[in-house]
């Protein structure tokens, strides 16, 4: 485009790399892209505190899509973003734009467990992407939305107990999936609750890499739990 030479933002010559090409790669980016997330906020019992996740929808599509791939095993992995807190709410915001798949070493229809090289690549990874590790996901088929034994003394209590991090879970035979979470005082509510429910559904017109082709429903639109 013409003038082009003459656009070049203070962060261009403070990045110290080829201003031309840094044009041109932006050239192709829309001026202001809108991501399409999921909002989910907690429902907490002791004050008014409350996470608040913002979750893209190609994270689900790449759930989605390595639940159905590894059926009827489990699988998972981990969430990557950014956590936000706002002090004087008390409340968290945390978006949730990347899903790393682990590769289970014994994968089973109720079980799949995370390794410490899993553990080690995605700290390597989220340092080098400047991200936080807000939890991780686990697939339960057909068993339902529930943090089993093993899944809180075993993984999140020992892998992700920081207070903000987040777990989980996704059932890819009801399609039904959830989120968990502590509370201010250190409480976990594992158990099966309808409100932290929604439903992950994907479109019916075939299955393309487009993540905006999976549409995402909350169950909070008809009631149904
Ligand atoms: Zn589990």
């Amino acid at each position: 485009m013409a003038g082009t030479g003459t656009i070049r933002g203070p962060g261009v010559a403070a990045m110290g790399g080829n201003p031309m090409s840094r044009l041109i790669e932006e050239s192709f980016q829309p001026a202001n892209p809108i991501v399409r997330v999921h909002a989910w906020k907690a429902a907490l019992n002791d004050g008014d505190c409350s996470i608040n996740l913002l979750t893209y929808h190609s994270v689900y599509s790449a759930i989605i899509e390595q639940a159905e791939a590894a059926l009827p095993n489990e699988t998972g992995g981990f969430l990557l973003g950014h956590a936000g807190f706002d002090p004087d709410a008390g409340s968290w915001y945390n978006w949730i734009d990347e899903a790393v798949r682990i590769t289970p070493t014994e994968a089973n229809p109720v079980h799949c467990c995370f390794t410490w090289k899993d553990v080690d690549q995605v700290r390597a990874r989220r340092e080098r992407e400047g991200k936080s590790l807000i939890g991780w996901y686990h697939t339960h088929p057909g068993l339902g939305i529930f943090l089993s034994e093993t899944d809180l003394q075993k993984t999140h209590q020992q892998l992700f107990n920081e207070v903000f991090q987040v777990a989980l879970v996704y059932d890819p035979i009801s399609g039904r999936a959830g989120y968990f979470f502590r509370e201010a005082s250190g409480f976990l509510d594992a158990g099966t609750a309808g409100w932290r429910e929604f439903q992950l559904v994907k479109s019916a017109i075939g299955s393309d890499s487009d993540s905006a082709a999976r549409s995402f429903h909350s169950s909070a639109e008809t009631g149904q739990l």
